[in-house]
């Protein structure tokens, strides 16, 4: 199955997003995840990308679908794929659909988290992340066991430079600019569906998992 995630920064679409490929099988691609990785690496993929995430921008185009692109031509994507993050504009929209004809697919489903803005800032301005192995907490509703020590890999978690308050709300701003457009996009091809994001993590992974199953009846 061939899935979108979709979302406000902040809605849990990177979460849910890993939930749905563990349970389906598939790979998760975050290209936020990506670009973490370069920039940490210090790649000229990392360099180009980091003033604009820094930002709060979207980093161009042509450079986040080439990594896409990359990313599905690898085996492990036969199967599917859950994207998250990918696409956030228009045009990535219709490259990704050119891309996927030539497989000859089609995305099946885009999952569109609804978690209102207000409820996301607050999310977001207490989100941490380990950067070794992506697991993610939250200073308030789900704090590492041990200070700042991740009890996945035992690595030092923080908080992500672009979800600084300035950022968020630019990142916001982008969204609703940029890639709210998709909803309509999606609409029309037939394969949007609304989760209410707000609540339950794992009651939220279940209205998922029972919209996936109502859509292949
Ligand atoms: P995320 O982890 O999905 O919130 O992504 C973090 C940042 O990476 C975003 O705020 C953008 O600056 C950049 N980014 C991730 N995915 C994309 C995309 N599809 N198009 C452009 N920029 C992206």
């Amino acid at each position: 199955m061939d899935i979108i995630m979709l979302g406000v920064p902040g809605a849990g679409k990177g979460t849910q997003a890993k939930m749905l490929s563990e349970k389906l099988g598939i790979p998760h691609i975050s290209t936020g995840d990506i670009f973490r990785v370069n920039i940490r690496e210090g790649t000229e993929l990392g360099k180009a990308a980091a003033d604009y995430i820094n930002k709060g921008k979207l980093v161009p185009d042509d450079i986040t679908f080439n990594i896409v692109k990359k990313r599905l031509a690898e085996d492990d994507c036969r199967k599917g794929f859950v994207l998250d993050g990918f696409p956030r504009t228009i045009p990535q929209a219709e490259l990704l659909d050119a891309e996927l004809v030539k497989y000859g697919r089609k995305i099946d489903v885009v999952l569109n988290i609804d978690v209102p803005d207000a409820e996301v800032t607050d999310r977001i301005s207490g989100r941490l992340i380990c950067p070794k192995c992506g697991a993610n907490y939250h200073k308030k509703s789900n704090p590492p066991a041990e200070g700042n020590i991740c009890g996945k890999c035992s690595g030092e978690v923080i908080q992500r430079k672009d979800d600084s308050c300035e950022t968020v709300v630019e990142r916001i701003k982008t969204y609703h600019l940029q890639t709210k457009p998709l909803i309509g996009y999606y609409t029309r091809k037939g394969s949007m569906v609304k989760v209410d994001g707000r609540g339950d993590i794992g009651a939220i992974h279940r209205k998922i998992i029972k919209a996936l199953q109502d859509r292949e009846r």
